[in-house]
């Protein structure tokens, strides 16, 4: 290998074995091999397969499942982390193991955009592969939306490009077929977007119109245009009280952006007691976004993965949703009474619901045009509480009790989850993740992973 090996008695195997969420605890690779090059990954995948080795692929560690973690050898990627543009024909190509910040702050120096996620730590293979969304998710759709060619090494051991012309289904598998099936990818090309003027707004409502915030803001973002992507938020603040809040991001002028509100602020009987609207630039954008707002694009990272790093590690569980259409207002009620149970049941934890805005470009794209099948849906509800190094077993186990009776009584199964919220509790994840792409994602399986030597406990199953 160029790249290095670290094992179970090397100096920085402690450090290296972890993933983002610090709940993991118990992680003891045989192996985390740190690939230099496509070449490297196939001397790893060829290694793994002659020796009956178990293998995972891992960017940047950010499964919720901590599904880039294995028994056997973690393939990390994180060395090819290289980004280029092309302002010319409008494409980057990006490292599989780049993460979200670097790739926008390198992509926005050229003045271009890739709608991607918010946290900035995260991975772009992991995003990509399972779909990717964020604030420009409404005008320029997916990050896999974006996805022109893959360069993947496949269980054979041999290194693939996948595009429109060449193993095109390979290249649909892996927008929006979920992280670690079907190979260990090692770069990505995108076609990227010439920067819009960007805007920003933040309102913050009490918690006692809560409902009603959330049913204007539903009401209010299927009448937006593509330019605007939104989220809505009920978050339990542990002992500091309820959040009530709508954000977004807009591509075009303050102006314009203040006109949009007004009809969701007159929708409120109650003046907002938070109000932000201002303009940014896009890496000032993203970084408020990921709640790196005032550090420098090198502190925005974990100390593991930059020197300069000054975000932590945290542990968190979590649990998706969709709506396919307005909440009735018993609906919204029974969403405001959720965040309330957590808070009774769970006093000293942060957690909630956020809502995340689809339409626009997203839902434009037919759910079988590409393995991301989530096509039709107003928003995605992610549920999470999350919790200190600290905190006593039985507050941890409260949250969970919360996520669980939630996802059996509020959560509505048939609309499906976000394959890129894995979800280890999940019973019929196959087709709350991919629906009707399931059996397709299967033969892709099939063909390019006979064996299944890439799985974990929610990967495709090979075709039968
Ligand atoms: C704080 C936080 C915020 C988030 N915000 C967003 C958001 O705004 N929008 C959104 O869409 N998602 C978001 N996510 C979810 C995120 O997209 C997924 O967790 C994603 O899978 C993480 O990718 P990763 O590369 O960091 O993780 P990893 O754990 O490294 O990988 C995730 C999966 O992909 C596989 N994989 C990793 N590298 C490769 C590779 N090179 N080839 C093949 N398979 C590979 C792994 O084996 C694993 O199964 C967020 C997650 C966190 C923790």
């Amino acid at each position: 290998m160029s790249g290095s090996l670290v094992l179970p008695t090397s100096a920085g195997y402690a450090m290296d074995r972890l993933l983002y969420n610090s709940k993991f605890v118990d992680l003891r690779p045989q192996a985390i091999a740190y690939c230099a090059s496509s070449d490297d990954v196939a001397r790893c995948v060829d290694f793994v397969t002659s020796h009956g080795i178990d293998v995972a692929a891992r960017s940047g560690g950010h499964s919720y499942g901590g599904y880039s973690n294995s028994s056997g050898v973690v393939i990390d990627v994180s060395r090819m982390a290289s980004v280029s543009v092309d302002t010319q024909a409008n494409t980057a190509t990006v490292g599989a193991g780049a993460q979200l910040i670097d790739v926008y702050n390198v992509i926005g120096k050229s003045d271009r955009l890739l709608p991607g996620g918010s946290c900035p730590t995260v991975g772009i293979a992991g995003l990509t592969l399972g779909g990717g969304i964020g604030v420009f998710g409404r005008k320029y759709g997916l990050t896999c939306d974006n996805l022109q060619s893959i360069g993947i090494v496949t269980a054979d051991a041999k290194y693939l490009t996948a595009d429109a012309q060449n193993n095109s289904d390979l290249l649909w598998a892996c927008q929006g077929g979920g992280g670690g099936n079907f190979g260990v990818a090692t770069s990505f090309q995108f076609g990227v977007h010439v920067m819009p003027e960007i805007s920003l707004f933040t309102l913050q409502y009490p918690w006692s119109v809560a409902s009603d915030m959330l049913g204007a803001w539903q009401e209010w973002i299927v009448s937006m245009p593509d330019e605007i992507w939104s989220n809505c938020q009920l978050l339990s603040e542990g002992t500091s009280g309820y959040l009530a809040q709508m954000s977004g991001v807009f591509c075009g002028s303050l102006a314009e952006l203040n006109s949009l509100l007004a009809p969701l602020k007159s929708a409120m009987a109650t003046p907002p007691i938070g109000n932000f609207v201002g303009s940014n630039d896009y890496v000032s954008a993203m970084e408020i976004e990921a709640s790196c707002s005032g550090l420098t694009v090198a502190s925005c990272h974990l100390p593991s993965q930059n020197p300069d790093g000054r975000l932590g590690r945290s542990a968190y569980s979590a649990k998706s949703s969709y709506v396919n259409g307005p909440m009735t207002t018993v609906q919204l009620a029974q969403i405001v009474e959720a965040v309330v149970n957590l808070k009774t049941h769970a006093p000293t934890i942060g957690g909630g619901l956020a809502f995340d805005a689809y339409g626009g470009a997203i839902n434009r794209i037919a759910s079988d045009q590409t393995a991301f099948v989530h096509r039709d849906k107003l928003a995605c509800i992610q549920a999470t509480y999350s919790w200190s190094t600290y905190a006593p077993t039985s507050v941890i186990a409260a949250g969970q009790t919360w996520l669980t009776w939630l996802g059996s009584n509020i959560f509505d199964p048939l609309t499906g989850a976000y394959q890129n919220y894995i979800d280890p509790t999940l019973v019929d994840w196959q087709t709350a993740y991919y629906g009707d792409n399931l059996a397709h994602l299967e033969r892709v399986k099939s063909k390019y992973d006979p064996a299944n030597v890439f799985s974990f406990a929610q990967s495709i199953p090979v075709w039968s």
